[in-house]
């Protein structure tokens, strides 16, 4: 059985996306398109042989030949798809953030839980890294002990004119705070943010980069070093310290030369190279749940409570305090992080 996926968004990932589900993976076709641009979404339709394309996402998500939705339009917008794909029962991949505001995203969880099943998955593609997996099958294993606190760095070359303090919050170390939850299978009680030195590449009035740092409910403590103007490449590293040792994230997939003595690596370019592959992994595990009939991956619970924590570290970036995080109840639908 073949997948049929209605798209609502085609800009940046919208499109790798739609590569992504016509000419690498298995199980699914991209069936139907929009986007607030219909022009583009109409040029994008028609290298898709048999694609729709609708003139708006609710038309979209409407449609008796979409099976499922892929939600990669603008995150303000992200809200009233999902809600819409849960009202008509339609599983729906929502790239990051699930909703811009803990009230939207709690509406999604409320809508979704009064639906009685999983519809959702959140883009948050680094737990299908192999790197990122190898270092939490270390954690969990036990073989290093409990863990104590886990140092993360995430360097991004440079960012558009557009970028904000906010942003490195909210759209780079979000996914720090996902991995945080997921690797130490646990929820995240307080957020701080401290200033270092800002570097002479931001542009005025930005401060970067920026140390978030996360503390676990266990205790575990979590220090994001989140850096946009790291000039070098992209870079995203990461070590869990534990009481018997510890664990790196491997830095690269890639061979590293010694010669001359000296050795070298590459440095991917951005998180496109970084995380294609998982990207894939991802993707590909969506589509075999829906198809069989179920969902996976991160959940509409996984993407409240990334919203919630990133809310708290704004918070802590203007106050220059330390933010309680304060979760609602999380429902059983979501038992596990
Ligand atoms: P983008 O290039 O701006 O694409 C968003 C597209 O959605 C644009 O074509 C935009 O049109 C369109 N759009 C805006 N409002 C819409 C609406 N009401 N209905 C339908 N389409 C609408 O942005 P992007 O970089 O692809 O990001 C899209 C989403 O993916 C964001 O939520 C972003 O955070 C997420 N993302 C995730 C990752 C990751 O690492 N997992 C990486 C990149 C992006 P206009 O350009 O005309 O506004």
């Amino acid at each position: 059985m073949t997948l049929n996926v209605g798209v609502i968004g085609v800009g940046m990932i919208g499109q790798d996306h739609i590569r992504r589900l016509t000419d690498v993976l298995s199980g699914a076709r991209v069936a139907a398109v929009t986007d607030v641009d219909l022009d583009r979404a109409r040029t994008v339709a028609d290298d898709l042989p048999g694609a729709t394309l609708h003139p708006s996402g609710q038309d979209l998500i409407a449609a008796p030949g979409v099976d499922a939705v892929l939600v990669t339009s603008w995150g303000p917008t992200h809200e009233e798809y999902v809600l819409a794909c849960i009202a008509a029962g339609k599983q729906v991949f929502c790239e990051k953030p699930l909703a811009t505001t803990r009230e939207a995203c709690q509406r999604i969880v409320d809508a979704e839980v009064a639906a009685g099943r999983r519809l959702v998955m959140v883009g948050f593609m680094r737990r299908y890294d192999a790197r990122y997996r190898a270092m939490k099958e270390a954690v969990t294993s036990g073989d290093i002990g409990a863990p104590l606190l886990m140092h993360a760095s995430h360097r991004n070359p440079s960012v558009p004119s557009f970028f904000t303090s906010d942003m490195i919050i909210n759209d780079s170390a979000v996914h720090d705070i996902d991995v945080a939850r997921w690797m130490f299978d646990d929820e995240i009680a307080a957020v701080t943010v401290l200033k270092p030195r800002v570097s002479s590449k931001a542009a005025a009035g930005f401060d970067d980069p920026l140390v978030v740092l996360l503390e676990m409910t266990s205790g575990v403590l979590v220090d994001v070093e989140a850096s946009v103007n790291a000039a070098y490449g992209y870079d995203i590293r990461g070590e869990v310290v534990c009481e018997d040792g510890t664990v790196e994230l491997s830095e690269s997939a890639g061979a590293i030369v010694k010669r001359a003595g000296h050795f070298s690596g590459r440095v991917p370019a951005d998180w496109r190279e970084r995380f294609a592959r998982a990207f894939d992994t991802e993707f590909q595990a969506w589509i075999d749940a829906v198809t069989a009939g179920t969902t996976t991956g991160p959940s509409a619970w996984d993407g409240y409570a990334a919203t919630v924590v990133c809310d708290a570290g704004l918070a802590a970036l203007s106050s220059g305090q330390r933010i309680p995080v304060v979760l609602g109840e999380r429902p059983d639908l979501y038992k596990e992080i």
